[in-house]
């Protein structure tokens, strides 16, 4: 990005953001170097989208998706704000609200998601400043990097992990050997007086493409290094030189006149590649030491603040919802709402849906407020085990007219329109609402956009079963389980021996 730490743009606009992608960014697609993703057909669409919001967020819904920021006297997005009081909180979740309204909950990865990482960094730099370094005062290069996020709305994607190249030969992996010249993680090469030169891959990074900066650092599979070359964080801009992002297969394109409104909706994941990039001395956030009280704060009350999280249920909770109204509307259609069980399915596709939103709603009022959130490993734990079932409940309601519909173009032959209103029309709509109502479905239960969704539900927190070890370690239970331990070192109670 091309802006300046001196700049203060405020909040983003759609042409703003656009301008901001073409900085000569290394992208590249099926073998070809992208020269400008903004026109692109495999990236266009997604550009455009996040365009369209963040016009919004300067016109119909300004007052509630920005704010003036106290400090600096900006306006910018809510996604930046420190949450100091309830009211804050909600007008907080209220933003994130309209981010999934208006993208139809598909942004894994949105500007909304990514911004309470630094916010989140903000509030434990004390943590990070611990650790010291003679070029650089991590906790004071957090409170610099913040602002400048903050006050430009800037467009984050973020990186945590190591190439899945050989899990067995990790930095993490006590015995390794790897010779010097053939590092995979991402490590320190160097240091100058302007910064760290580093070099090595990181996988996953969600809408890299799309993104102004780049967040890096370890998650909690990764930050136990035994080597402290690896042990690293920073943010660095996009187009900066020596970092090369690939994109994944697009699960956007399609041909033909079917039409598919959620597909366009294509964040991209991508692998980055860094060949010696210089990260700027105040672009560090931690370096050789990670702060191990930041790092290993997860379980049920472990998290001190979580905003991103917090984002992102709200994210989840549009999803399902939306995957239960696509699931109604598919059974009215087709007139199976009546069965005993397509209606079972839907409950229980309801319930989902409202136990999300019940847990959202306790967790809002039991957080602390300057703290954020407090910890919400158990709900992506049941997040990720529960995402799969909300689309096969899908799947299952719409039978075989998920995959057998006519296109536009079909619709409007007239030889053959007689055909298709006679034998795909539904019960009380015709065949045009039908079949685009049966193409929304496809889109969230059948595509490889679809699939592709669930997957990134799967594992974007981190391995399930990790978030699942990690609950069970920080889960206290000692006072049932003392009693247990207590009444079986003695013979149970019984009746009577007869
Ligand atoms: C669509 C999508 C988007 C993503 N976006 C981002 C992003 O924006 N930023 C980001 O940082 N990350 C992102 N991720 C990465 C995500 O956090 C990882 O997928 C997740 O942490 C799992 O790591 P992995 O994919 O490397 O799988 P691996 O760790 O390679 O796991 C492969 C298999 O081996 C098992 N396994 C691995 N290690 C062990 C072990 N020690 N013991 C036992 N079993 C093991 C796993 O359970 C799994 O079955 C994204 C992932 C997806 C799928």
């Amino acid at each position: 990005m091309t802006v300046q730490q001196a700049v203060r743009l405020g909040a983003m606009t759609g042409e703003r953001y656009v301008d901001s992608l073409r900085d000569g960014r290394e992208v590249w697609l099926d073998g070809q170097r992208v020269d400008d993703v903004t026109t692109h057909p495999a990236f266009r669409e997604m550009v455009r989208a996040l365009a369209d919001v963040y016009d919004k967020q300067n016109a119909e819904y300004r007052d509630e998706m920005t704010y003036v920021d106290p400090e600096s006297g900006v306006r910018t997005s809510l996604s930046w704000l420190i949450a100091r009081s309830a009211a804050d909180s909600q007008r907080k979740r209220r933003n994130s609200q309209l981010w999934n309204l208006l993208t139809w909950g598909q942004l894994g990865r949105s500007p909304d998601v990514l911004a309470p990482f630094i916010v989140n960094l903000m509030n434990r730099r004390a943590a990070f400043g611990a650790a010291s370094h003679p070029r650089c005062d991590f906790a004071e290069n957090i409170a610099g990097y913040y602002r400048f996020c903050r006050d430009n709305d800037v467009f984050l994607t973020h990186a945590l992990g190591d190439p899945q190249v050989d899990r067995s030969q990790q930095p993490q992996n006590e015995r390794r050997q790897v010779p010097e010249d053939e590092e995979i993680a991402l490590h320190v090469v160097e240091e100058t007086d302007d910064g760290v030169v580093v070099s090595g891959g990181k996988q996953l990074s969600t809408a890299a493409v799309f993104s102004n900066e780049t967040y890096v650092s370890l998650s909690q599979t990764f930050y136990a290094r035994n080597d402290p070359r690896f042990v690293l964080a920073f943010s660095i801009a996009s187009n900066s030189p020596g970092l090369q992002i690939l994109a994944r297969e697009p699960v956007g394109r399609w041909f033909g006149s079917w039409g598919h409104p959620f597909q366009m909706l294509d964040e991209q994941d991508c692998m980055l590649f860094f060949h010696r990039v210089l990260v700027p001395w105040d672009r560090v956030f931690f370096l050789y030491e990670a702060p191990a009280r930041v790092m290993a704060s997860s379980g049920p009350s472990g998290a001190e603040l979580n905003f991103a999280g917090w984002a992102n249920l709200e994210r989840a909770l549009f999803r399902f919802r939306l995957l239960t109204a696509v699931a109604t509307l598919v059974a009215e259609a087709i007139g199976v709402i009546e069965f005993r069980e397509v209606a079972s399915k839907l409950g229980e596709m309801v319930a989902n849906c409202e136990m999300l939103r019940l847990t959202m709603d306790g967790i809002e009022h039991s957080s602390r407020t300057t703290a954020g959130m407090p910890g919400q490993g158990p709900v992506a734990v049941w997040m990720a085990q529960t995402t799969w079932r909300m689309t096969e409940l899908l799947r299952e309601i719409c039978g075989s007219g998920i995959v057998m519909q006519p296109s536009e173009n079909d619709l409007a032959n007239p030889e053959i329109r007689p055909s298709l209103e006679r034998f795909m029309r539904g019960k009380d709509v015709d065949v045009e609402y039908k079949s685009r109502l049966f193409r929304v479905a496809h889109d969230l239960a059948m595509s490889s956009f679809a699939m592709r969704q669930d997957i990134y539900e799967y594992w974007h927190a981190g391995d399930p079963s990790r978030n699942r070890i990690n609950l069970l370690r920080a889960y206290d239970q000692s006072d049932i389980t003392e009693r247990i331990k207590d009444m079986c070192s003695r013979p149970l109670p019984h009746g009577e021996v007869p």
